[in-house]
């Protein structure tokens, strides 16, 4: 009898050496049912501008006044990141429109959640690439979220006066008191280099991309604004109302260098013609 317990013992331990290890935090929603990295991308709307110059690019060499206006979940074993978040809400509604250009926006990021069966409550993390009202528009829905955001980011943008062109306090007043992590470069989100934030300034003060490992797709970079068309990209060359050109030029080329590094694809985010080419949600990168 005695030698049964003591084996029923042993067994338990065995049992709990195995099986008994506390669970990695598994958030609800159908995402993160294995312990793979997913990207979905969300349709958080399009503009169009009246003239590209003033990305300093003819409008032959930009092909097209279309910017796509993406927003990414990035579901991850040990939680989930939204990078981005679109236009804000009242362009759906007509009450807000571009002085030059026009904007538009179908669907909200919560719509989008929704439709995979996510609420806000599953999202543990916020990071926008910057705080331009297409990156940040959604922002205030998301205010109660953990914010991600370079130091220098939330210092120019709450700075009084205002000096960066295009920051609008309108679109993320509601960030100013949100929880908050302030990075001072570079931040690995979940502790095992998947899901890396790179500073990248020069479009704004604290601008930000984001590394992605992913193991179908491979190593990925969403861009932010570091580049709006492919040909700022192939010719080098920023926007002309970036907060500071020369610094743009330094983020271009040490980001080119890591993209030849890792091997990573870089996905301009408001390329329209890659946009037309990218599963969106609810199907996913894996
Ligand atoms: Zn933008």
């Amino acid at each position: 009898m005695e030698s049964v317990r003591t084996f029923g013992a042993f067994l338990l331990i065995v049992i709990c050496l195995f099986g008994c290890a506390p669970e990695e935090k598994a958030p609800a929603g159908p995402a993160t049912s294995e312990a793979r990295l997913r990207l979905y991308v969300f349709d958080c709307g399009a503009l169009e501008v009246d003239d590209v110059s003033m990305f300093d690019l003819t409008l032959e060499e930009a092909g097209t006044t279309e910017l796509f206006v993406p927003c990414y979940l990035i579901d991850h074993p040990k939680g989930r990141l939204l990078w981005d978040l679109g236009l804000p809400l009242s362009v759906m509604t007509g009450e807000f429109a571009l002085d030059e250009g026009s904007a538009t926006l179908e669907r909200s990021v919560e719509d989008q959640l929704t439709e995979i069966e996510l609420t806000k409550g599953d999202i543990d993390f916020v990071a926008l690439s910057h705080l331009h009202f297409d990156h940040c528009g959604q922002a205030p829905v998301f205010a109660d979220r953990k914010q991600l955001i370079q130091r220098l980011e939330y210092e120019a943008a709450f700075a009084e006066p205002q000096t960066v062109p295009f920051y609008d306090r309108q679109w993320y007043e509601a960030l100013e008191n949100a929880d908050r992590t302030l990075l001072d470069g570079e931040h690995d989100v979940f502790g095992d280099g998947r899901v890396v934030i790179k500073p990248a300034p020069g479009h704004t003060p604290g601008h930000q991309i984001l590394f992605l490992e992913l193991e179908e797709t491979g190593p990925l970079v969403l861009s932010g604004d570091l580049y709006h068309y492919p040909a700022n990209r192939s010719l080098r060359r920023p926007p002309k109302f970036n907060v500071d050109p020369a610094q743009t030029l330094v983020s271009m080329d040490a980001t080119e260098a890591f993209l030849k590094e890792t091997g990573a694809t870089l996905w301009i985010e408001h390329d329209a013609k890659l946009a037309a080419t990218l599963r969106k949600s609810p199907e996913f990168y894996e």
